[in-house]
């Protein structure tokens, strides 16, 4: 079954995921103040109408209500992205994912009933420096203000080591949670199994903790 969305603000982010829901064959209503970025995706979404989200009427009459998961890619009108939100969780919207621009925009968001808050530059950046510590980094996801999920690829110091040789959790702190091996992921590594070349280790910690890691094994 089709799922409905919209996005609201049709910038380089909001542009990008409407992009890309279309291209999976999902339904979405593109929605800009501005007539050029409306033209740009008549041909892209389902639907691609200019209208100002922070009018309560027009977001009605566009039959927002009826849609499952509305995405506010509002760039630097940090106003209008609350205003925009705050009328989106009065109308019962089913889910309401909104990119911030700054950490106050952040607590502001969650606070008024957003119920995904992205911060792409913020995330993006901070994937790459870890990615700039050591290129065997691959990935970076925050789970918290203080956890995080890493996605590594073995280094030397761990080739050939087994789990309990290492023993990451008592050094570090950190959990191995899975190993992606080829194209299977183990989400249950055994203790004496040997790391491999371009294995890819999951681990899960603290930030602190997953620093010590990156600093001493990475
Ligand atoms: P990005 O950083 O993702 O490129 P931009 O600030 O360039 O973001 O884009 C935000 C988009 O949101 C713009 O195309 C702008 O016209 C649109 N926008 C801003 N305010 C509103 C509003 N009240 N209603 C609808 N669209 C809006």
């Amino acid at each position: 079954m089709k799922r409905e969305f919209a996005v609201i603000g049709l910038g380089r982010f909001g542009g990008s995921i409407c992009r890309e829901l279309s291209a999976e064959g999902m339904e979405v209503l593109a929605i800009d103040s501005d007539e050029d970025k409306v033209n740009e995706f008549k041909n892209i979404a389902s639907h691609a109408v200019i209208a100002d989200s922070t009018d309560e009427a027009t977001l009605k009459e566009l039959g927002i209500k009826n849609i499952d998961h509305v995405i506010v890619a509002i760039g630097d009108n940090i106003q209008a992205s609350i205003l925009t939100t705050v009328i989106l969780t009065d109308l019962g919207i089913g889910k309401i994912t909104v990119k911030a621009q700054n950490d106050y925009h952040e607590k502001i968001l969650n606070k008024i009933g957003a119920d995904q808050v992205v911060h792409p530059e913020r995330d993006m950046g901070k994937r790459i420096a870890h990615n700039i510590i050591s290129s065997n980094i691959l990935d970076y996801l925050e789970l918290s203000d203080d956890h995080s999920i890493v996605e590594v690829k073995v280094g030397k110091k761990m080739l050939g080591k087994t789990m309990i040789e290492l023993d990451i959790r008592a050094n570090y702190g950190c959990n191995v949670v899975a190993i992606k091996r080829d194209k299977e992921i183990n989400v249950s590594p055994s203790a004496d199994d040997k790391l491999r070349e371009n294995d890819i280790l999951i681990v899960i910690g603290s930030d602190k903790d997953i620093s010590r890691f990156e600093k001493h094994l990475v």
